[in-house]
């Protein structure tokens, strides 16, 4: 699959702006805020519906403007499909698939399988565990539509479950309810679990060989899945912690608490790995992920790459760019020098400046 264009209007700081891109390596370099990441945000949020900054609707349209327009197209064994994103100051944003308006983002499922690495993936491992958190997610999402509907099942119900834990304290005569949104929460939850568990083992079967050629055979790379709690004894947990619950308003236990452990060589990594370590072992996440996703759906996704390449040693970075080289990526940077030097093929050239 490739991206074959992108149109924007009124996004971020473009007033107007159409691409086409090559279906191998675009580059896009410039200076510093010119709009290099808004265009691999656009491309994100046309393929996901979400930013991958996290960004608010309104926070992408373009100053002054009421609303944006996003239109894509992408190519996927040789049929063309048009996505169209149609941003609001207040409202939900409207969107299309071959002009057809869509109501839920789950239907842009399958049409486009992207992986977005920036500088703040490389800190997966340091960071907290809400971020390990949203990489088994994001990921588990894209290939595979019953999860995506559980987890929104189980977030939805997790919230409900949470404010009538605030209730709770106010009337008391409300506890009595507990039972059926934990019920739901169990049932939802323990697939989410056995989801996650099921990803983390097919990821061990590719994550292995990837870091053990960065490292030169150096390091034996491991994902231990560490959820908070099983599928069998959700339930029972849920139950065995309501008064505490209610005590603290909030759920305890769950795969909202979940966490990925990261070994090296039999060592957890997040607690006593060097930094390199870390930055190396958050790399080979990031390339399982495009594996993965050849694996599952038997086609490359499209990679966007945002300024990673200057975070990384000389090493990592050929062998970064030697293993996209069947793959459409989209890399910013400042300079080309990186590229020039290796003599590293490049299809599109883009020079960023103000917006155009
Ligand atoms: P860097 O090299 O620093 O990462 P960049 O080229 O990736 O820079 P972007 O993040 O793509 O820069 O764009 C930043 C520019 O976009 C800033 O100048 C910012 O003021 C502008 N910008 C962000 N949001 C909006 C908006 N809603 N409307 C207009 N301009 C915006
Ligand atoms: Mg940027």
């Amino acid at each position: 699959m490739y991206i074959e264009s992108i149109e924007l209007k009124n996004y971020r700081n473009y007033e107007t702006l159409s691409l086409n891109f090559d279906k191998g390596t675009n580059i896009f370099y410039g200076d510093n805020a010119q709009g290099k990441t808004n265009i691999l945000e656009a491309v994100y949020l046309c393929g996901t519906t979400k930013s991958h900054r996290g960004s608010k609707d309104r926070e992408m349209i373009k100053f002054d403007s009421d609303e944006s327009h996003i239109r894509m197209y992408v190519n996927k064994n040789g049929i063309s499909r048009r996505i169209d994103m149609h941003l609001k100051k207040t409202k939900a944003k409207g969107i299309a698939i071959d002009g057809i308006p869509i109501k839920k983002a789950g239907e842009l499922f399958g049409i486009l399988n992207l992986v977005f690495f920036s500088p703040e993936d490389l800190n997966i491992i340091k960071n907290g565990p809400g971020e390990r958190r949203r990489f088994m997610d994001l990921e588990l999402c894209q290939l595979n539509k019953l999860y995506l509907s559980n987890l929104s099942s189980y977030n939805r119900i997790l919230n409900q479950r949470n404010k009538l834990l605030k209730d709770i304290s106010f009337q008391p005569s409300l506890m009595s309810t507990l039972e059926v949104w934990d019920e739901q929460m169990a049932s939802y939850g323990s697939a989410v679990i056995e989801g996650r568990k099921a990803f983390l083992d097919e990821m061990n079967g590719i994550i292995e060989e990837i870091h053990s050629k960065i490292t030169g055979g150096k390091e034996k790379i491991e994902l231990i899945y560490e959820p908070s709690t099983d599928s069998e004894h959700f339930l029972s947990e849920l139950s065995g912690n309501r008064e505490k619950d209610c005590r603290f308003k909030m759920t305890s236990t769950g795969p909202h608490r979940d966490d990925l452990c990261v070994k090296i060589n039999g060592m957890d990594i997040r607690k006593y790995g060097s930094q390199g370590q870390q930055r190396t072992a958050a790399l080979s996440l990031k390339l399982s992920e495009i594996y993965m996703v050849k694996r599952k759906i038997k086609d490359m996704p499209i990679l966007l790459l945002d300024d990673v390449l200057s975070e990384l040693d000389s090493n990592r970075q050929n062998y970064l760019l030697n293993s996209i080289s069947q793959v459409q990526t989209m890399i910013t940077c400042t300079g080309l020098d990186d590229f020039i030097d290796r003599r590293f093929h490049i299809n599109k050239i883009f020079k960023v400046v103000e917006g155009n």
